[in-house]
């Protein structure tokens, strides 16, 4: 039997407000415990709850951005549960009428390019955080409530992910998207990008699913690829053994690479879903949405369609450029600096993000303006591109231009005839064995030659104009 996975991600992001969603409490990470909080947060009596509007306009961007519908007409529901991290026993959030429906994103694995579809966006509010420490030899639980009423959005996928690799990809590009309009920081280790994954399997073609597992307690975006192709393995293997598969939620053993049963699922309903009395339904009109569209920046599919056409990019790397706001950046202004585009992308993605990350690439100390300065030294032909390598890594540590230093490391490249004939001769002179092995045939004395002379020239010579001229001499 050939069995095909069908996955969906349930993605909670959270967004990068100053203050909560319903109070005026910092969301700042990595405060000391209980020192963001309220009475609104903590869950008092007698308190009532007030939409943040930012809240509401970063959810609207983050829809738009996924391609979703906006609601005019959406409300908030509690959805009740006893957790000790809850004070409130509710969350509240969203159930029949979400802010956003009916998005989408392109993801590309291994030239395959593939819409995933978006089921609905909605928001809601962050649970607070358990700590289970020892004390005095006795195991004690704490509740920090700084995060209760940090401001979420839900992404749900449509069951349209096949494989890990898949998943890995749809949470590059949900991140990607979200730092390009400035929702969200995407910060796994802050908790500030949380995702479960819903997986079952099913014979190839057939139209109804197989049992749906759900996964939690996934750190990583390697951890979530890495479970996903777990428990595709486990689950063909229980069904090819004539188990039945349970409907339960699994957690992920990031030390032993396994999924393990937690509970049994439990079932919409439990919740007891009702609409939140204290806050209004929101009602948006087109113009509130339209407005939010015409500012949003150009985002990456559309970017990268764009380096396609008007530098005459490669797919490839049109796609990496793009995968981050920042490195996007650089590339066009490295252009703008005079830079050809092809010759500029190769850097880029070879030399300079060697040495920084995407995402820090505004802090390199080889800014757009320097780098385009370097790549003209290349154009120009004053510098071979092995040489440009010494003069990028001397400009890293010492923040100079390259010209400057070109200058005064005499690196320019020697393009004088006489110059480079003279060291040809003399390593002629000094390596006739060589000259006869190549005369006899061996292609490899060549290159030890074409070795010895840029030796000589301590690389400065135009390695053309090497290979030219010592071709001619050896006739
Ligand atoms: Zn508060």
């Amino acid at each position: 039997m050939v069995f095909e996975p069908v996955i969906g991600l349930e993605v909670h992001v959270q967004l990068n407000t100053v203050t909560k969603i319903f109070c005026s409490c910092a969301t700042r990470f990595g405060s000391p415990s209980n020192t963001q909080t309220c009475p609104v947060c903590l869950g008092l009596p007698g308190v009532l709850p007030v939409l943040n509007e930012e809240v509401l306009r970063k959810g609207v961007s983050a829809g738009l951005a996924l391609n979703a519908t906006i609601a005019n007409y959406s409300k908030f529901d509690r959805k009740n549960y006893f957790y000790p991290d809850l004070p409130k026993a509710y969350q509240i959030s969203q159930y029949d009428k979400p802010i956003c429906t009916n998005g989408s994103i392109e993801i590309t694995v291994e030239g395959k390019t593939r819409q995933i579809g978006i089921t609905r966006l909605h928001l809601e509010e962050d649970a607070g955080k358990l700590i289970h420490d020892e004390r005095n030899r006795e195991r004690v639980s704490m509740v920090d409530l700084n995060r209760a009423g940090v401001p979420l959005v839900e992404i749900v996928s449509e069951p349209d992910l096949r494989s890990g690799d898949e998943a890995y990809e749809y949470l590059q590009k949900i991140k990607t998207v979200m730092k390009y309009i400035d929702a969200s920081d995407v910060n796994m280790e802050e908790g500030s990008l949380r995702c479960d994954v819903n997986i079952s399997v099913r014979q190839k073609g057939a139209q109804e699913f197989g049992q749906k597992v759900e996964i939690k307690n996934l750190n990583s975006f390697k951890a979530v690829r890495a479970s996903i192709n777990y428990e595709i393995e486990r689950q063909i293997a229980s069904i090819e053994s004539g188990e039945r598969i349970r409907q339960e939620t699994r957690l992920w053993d990031d030390g032993k690479n396994v999924t393990y049963s937690m509970r049994e699922k439990e079932f919409a309903h439990d919740y007891r879903y009702f609409p939140e009395p204290d806050l209004p339904p929101i009602v948006l009109t087109d113009e509130y949405i339209q407005g939010i569209r015409a500012s949003l920046p150009e985002l990456p599919d559309d970017r990268k369609r764009r380096f396609v056409t008007q530098y005459g990019l490669p797919e490839y790397d049109a796609r990496v450029l793009t995968s981050e706001k920042g490195l996007a950046d650089y590339f066009e202004s490295a252009i703008g600096a005079g830079s050809d585009p092809k010759r500029a992308s190769n850097w880029i993605m070879s030399e300079v993000l060697a040495v920084t990350d995407a995402d820090h690439i505004h802090e390199c100390a080889v800014d757009p303006a320097r780098l385009a300065g370097l790549l003209r030294l290349i154009e120009e032909g004053t510098i071979s591109g092995k040489i440009a390598k010494t003069v990028f890594q001397e400009m890293l540590t010492t923040g100079r231009d390259a010209a400057a230093i070109v200058e005064e490391k005499g690196l320019m490249q020697i393009s004088d005839r006489g110059a480079i004939e003279a060291v040809i001769d003399s390593v002629i002179a000094a390596n006739q064995k060589s000259v006869e092995d190549y005369k006899g045939g061996k292609e490899k004395a060549l290159k030890f030659l074409i070795g010895q002379i840029m030796k000589e020239t301590r690389g400065a010579a135009n390695p053309a104009m090497v290979q030219d001229l010592l071709l001619q001499k050896l006739k």
